[in-house]
């Protein structure tokens, strides 16, 4: 690993990040989608401003039969990476420069909005970067998107505590 030796303490910089990882992770078990959970936050410095999970939008409800059927799902849900942005336009907070810390890697679309928005850096759990997952949401395209981008994108090795 480098170091120039002004961030030498890189265990607690990793022991921040495990900790919003945890955060996205329990904003991910607020999803009812029934496949795939995601949670998000959105970290300015050393404090989370915006969190969001995959699930219809507000008000909608989740209705089960929607949920497990893949055709009407995918049109309604919203993706953890999008709620994420709508919240902090909702809420007037600001992501330009934020790191987008996230359960899953981005798919092509939430790429685009990521980019859009202003995210400096992207985290993501490796672990859940499968094949199935990679080749259903075609995330080719969102990691094609954020290099063109210049967007660094890191999987971690996430271990909860
Ligand atoms: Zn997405």
């Amino acid at each position: 690993m480098y170091t120039n030796g002004i961030v030498a303490d890189h265990a607690a910089i990793m022991k921040f990040i495990t900790f919003f990882m945890s955060q996205a992770y329990n904003w991910a078990s607020l999803s009812k989608d029934p496949s795939t959970k995601v949670g998000a936050v959105a970290v300015q410095g050393d404090q989370i401003v915006c969190s969001g999970w995959n699930g219809f939008p507000r008000g909608v409800n989740d209705d089960p039969v929607l949920l497990n059927n893949r055709e009407e799902k995918y049109p309604r849900i919203i993706h953890a990476e999008q709620n994420v942005i709508t919240n902090a336009a909702r809420e007037g907070i600001r992501l330009r420069d934020a790191v987008l810390i996230c359960t899953h890697h981005p798919c092509p679309t939430c790429s685009g909005l990521i980019i859009q928005a202003g995210f400096r850096s992207i985290i993501f759990d490796a672990k859940t970067f499968t094949d199935d997952f990679r080749m259903r949401l075609k995330t080719a395209i969102a990691e094609e998107n954020f290099a063109k981008a210049q967007i660094p994108v890191v999987g971690i090795d996430y271990k909860p505590d």
